[in-house]
């Protein structure tokens, strides 16, 4: 009898998550297009939507026709009910946005770091800080906030509960720093730490130049260069979530000295930094964003900086070929401030490169693209963190702690949910 009523409330709640999930990827829907393509009973869609509804979760928005019969009511999930907030541990700033549960930016707020660069304590000041900022600036209860999601330059390493995640920043100077447990001091709010390959990575399948892919790699160039490898729907951890360092793995035997101590990593020529000391051009002073824009500008009359740009095109196919000769992926997308900025002018070079490295038969089934969602990407990936979380519990507000690796689902989950999507992007 006691398993009966458990098996009966988990399918319940299931039901619940998958309408819930759906209805925010896909909606507005009506309860007929929810139950085609859900499979769910009209029973089932009419006693759980009554329920969202009756919760204030979803809305009705609006009315379409129906050929003769009566109009179909509109639903989607209600922008108001909560909020979530994300961070991004940046390499020139930390920003802090809060987010309304249909992801509308209401807040943010990105101070520099200062001189004492990523100093652990004055990173952990300036994330709370921030949280403290956006509540205050929206007049926000911090009870409406169903987590923070943080994406932070370094290898996160979660443990029993989200409070032990800890951060190895090799490249940062960071060894262990459990960051979770840090914040805990100024904060109550859940939190979810994750690599910031990873967080844009996640925000590029939900919105960006991801959606609709099984299998991508999401690269983030920037001052450094990481990746988020999607295999299956899924990202891609490895035994202690390290996955997806792309950034060093080995380009040159023996080449240029990397940030992360070894030489010759992929990062240490097409990272933002290691373009901008190969060019040797840039204005005195200038960030590493100043002199990259510099250097684009002047490729035209500068041969020097031309030959940069061309041997980065070739570096970065070859570190493409690498990722569709170990992944198989469908999709690579590249993003980051630094890989938007090189985009435009690189990325039909980058392809003929790929190709030229690649195996034929993976390498021809591989589109690369730029991502869609600019250089903030990370902050919002970061948010869709405690948003993946309540969205598979179905809307519940139990801001019980999570493991933080299950809450990492992309947007397309199941096979119906993919075909969706694909169909939608045709
Ligand atoms: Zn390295």
């Amino acid at each position: 009898m006691a398993d009966n009523q458990r098996t009966v409330r988990d399918l319940r709640r299931a039901n619940r998550a998958a309408l819930l999930r759906h209805l925010w990827f896909e909606g507005p829907l009506s309860r007929q297009e929810l139950a085609r393509d859900t499979g769910l009973s009209a029973g089932s869609i009419s006693n759980v939507v009554g329920e969202l509804l009756a919760d204030g979760l979803v809305e009705e928005a609006g009315a379409v026709g129906s050929d003769g019969g009566r109009p179909r009511i509109l639903l989607r999930v209600a922008a108001d009910p909560a909020r979530v907030i994300g961070v991004d541990i940046g390499e020139t700033r930390v920003r802090v946005e809060l987010f309304d549960l249909l992801m509308g930016e209401l807040a943010v707020t990105a101070p520099a770091l200062s001189d004492s660069g990523h100093d652990v304590d004055h990173v952990v000041r300036l994330v709370l800080d921030g949280i403290a900022t956006v509540l205050a600036e929206t007049g926000t209860d911090p009870s409406r906030v169903l987590g923070v999601g943080i994406g932070v330059p370094g290898v996160v390493e979660q443990g029993a509960s989200p409070d032990d995640a800890v951060v190895h920043g090799q490249t940062i100077g960071w060894d262990a720093v459990p960051l979770a447990r840090l914040l805990r001091a100024g904060t109550d709010l859940p939190l979810h730490v994750d690599n910031g390959a990873k967080t844009l990575g996640q925000a590029e399948m939900w919105f960006g130049a991801g959606r609709g892919a099984r299998n991508a790699v999401i690269a983030l160039i920037g001052s450094g260069v990481g990746a988020c490898v999607v295999t299956d729907g899924r990202p891609y951890r490895g035994a202690t979530s390290s996955a997806g360092e792309w950034g060093h793995t080995t380009m040159r035997v023996g080449g240029a000295r990397c940030r992360c101590g070894a030489p010759g990593c992929l990062e240490a020529y097409v990272g933002a930094e290691a373009i901008v000391r190969r060019w040797g051009g840039a204005p005195a002073h200038a960030s590493e964003e100043t002199a990259l824009a510099a250097l684009l500008e002047r490729a035209d009359d500068d041969p020097a900086a031309r030959a940069v740009l061309d041997e980065t095109a070739e570096y970065l196919g070859a570190g493409i070929a690498d990722l569709v000769n170990l992944f198989n992926p469908e999709r690579i997308v590249l993003g980051g401030w630094a890989g938007l900025m090189l985009g435009p002018r690189l990325l039909s070079r980058v392809r003929e490169h790929a190709a030229a490295y690649a195996l034929r038969q993976p390498g021809e089934r591989a589109a690369i693209t730029l991502g869609r969602l600019g250089a903030e990407a990370v902050t919002v990936g970061a948010a869709t963190l405690p948003l993946a979380r309540f969205l598979d519990n179905g809307g519940s507000a139990d801001r019980a702690p999570s493991t933080g690796t299950d809450a990492v689902v992309p947007g397309v989950q199941t096979d119906r949910e993919a075909r969706a999507l694909a169909r939608r992007a045709r």
